[in-house]
């Protein structure tokens, strides 16, 4: 059975009455009015439903931008994984070349050196 709605003005529940059709029967402490409503009147609240579908959508985009975020983060760590990697492996690989060819070495590292700075600029 779908669930009673409170009243929008005090927060109370409303008492059902009828029997062949259903009305929401409030004495509003606040304005102190006795409000008498058929049933299912009383249970529509557009306002607030498209108050609720906003809600949902606006945390919906957010859930989905938190995410893009972790994604980034995570693209961001596997690429400096890589380059971390990358860049032990052509130390080892100098130092390889040092053992074996000292002056072919400073070259390389040379030609390295010029690339570093032509790909600060
Ligand atoms: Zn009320």
């Amino acid at each position: 059975m779908e669930e009673l709605k409170l009243c929008p003005h005090c927060g109370e529940k409303p008492q059902v009455t009828g029997a062949k059709e259903k009305f929401a029967m409030h004495r509003c402490s606040p304005a102190d009015c006795i409000v008498m409503v058929p049933f299912d009147a009383w249970q529509q609240r557009p306002i607030e439903d498209a108050l609720h579908a906003e809600i949902t959508s606006i945390k919906l985009e957010m859930a989905q931008m938190a995410s893009d975020r972790d994604s980034e983060r995570r693209w961001a760590d596997h690429y400096n994984k890589l380059a971390q990697s990358a860049r032990e492996k052509l130390s080892m690989i100098i130092a390889m070349l040092q053992e074996l060819s000292p002056q072919l070495a400073r070259e390389e590292i040379e030609k390295l050196a010029r690339k570093e700075l032509s790909n600060h600029d």
